[in-house]
């Protein structure tokens, strides 16, 4: 497990962000209680996870089955939320399934109807969310926009999921324009999504924006940013977290 800042230091990097996230929620004439702070807290221990959890964090977002069931299972996250956001493979759905209050990461059909036929057996609906690859890179997870359409589709006949909105992980790593610009594409195809009135979705939930991007997302429109090295640090092994 990586080394986090402690208590101390995590609970002014938090107030630090809610202070500009509510600043530019303002000033894109927004509410700012309308954007929720994730805290991503992938490869942190449970005790650095749990001191996070009594700060005003919202909920958790979580990159690993494993580390999802290990978190979650100790009561590390108080009582808040868990949202998952890693790519999941269909052979790990059922442990994910029950645990995360939202699958973030839902970008296949194969992986809709994995998550439906569990939650089925578990007798729940999951909420989901459809990650797209709005930049269409090679390396990154999630569905090309136009995989959206059947996406939805497929989801308005299923019983165990309730599709809730999109996420992404846009090719612009920064606050800039070009960071912007993809923030707003992104909205747009929730706005289509939701003016098309599938059946089994609200498209109230748009989340986009990390560590170094969270100002733009917010300015255009994202109501949950997912928030990791800014509230715990650097991650000691960035490339195996991925
Ligand atoms: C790691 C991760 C984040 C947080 O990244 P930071 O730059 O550390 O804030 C957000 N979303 C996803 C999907 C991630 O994997």
């Amino acid at each position: 497990m990586a080394e986090a800042y402690d208590a101390a230091r995590m609970a002014e990097n938090v107030a630090a962000i809610r202070e500009k996230m509510a600043a530019a929620a303002k000033s894109a004439g927004r509410t700012p209680g309308d954007v929720l702070l994730c805290a991503v807290c992938k490869t942190r221990s449970c005790e650095t996870v749990r001191e996070s959890a009594a700060l005003p964090v919202d909920l958790f977002g979580e990159n690993h089955m494993q580390e999802l069931v290990e978190h979650f299972d100790a009561g590390a996250f108080l009582q808040k939320p868990a949202h998952f956001i890693g790519h999941l493979q269909t052979n790990k759905v059922k442990k994910v399934v029950g645990r995360a209050a939202v699958i973030e990461s839902v970008d296949s059909l194969r992986l809709l109807e994995a998550v439906d036929k569990e939650a089925e057996k578990q007798g729940l609906r999951q909420e989901i969310l459809f990650e797209l690859n709005v930049g269409g890179e090679v390396t990154k997870t999630g569905a090309a926009a136009e995989e959206l359409w059947p996406l939805m589709e497929r989801a308005a006949g299923l019983e165990h999921v309730f599709v809730r909105g999109l996420m992404a992980i846009p090719p612009a790593f920064d606050n800039s324009p070009e960071s912007r610009r993809w923030f707003a594409m992104l909205r747009e195809l929730s706005e289509q999504a939701a003016g098309r009135h599938y059946e089994n979705a609200r498209m109230d939930v748009l989340s986009m924006g990390m560590t170094d991007s969270y100002l733009a997302a917010i300015a255009e429109g994202a109501t949950i940013v997912r928030v990791g090295t800014a509230i715990y640090g650097p991650r000691s092994y960035p490339n195996k977290t991925e």
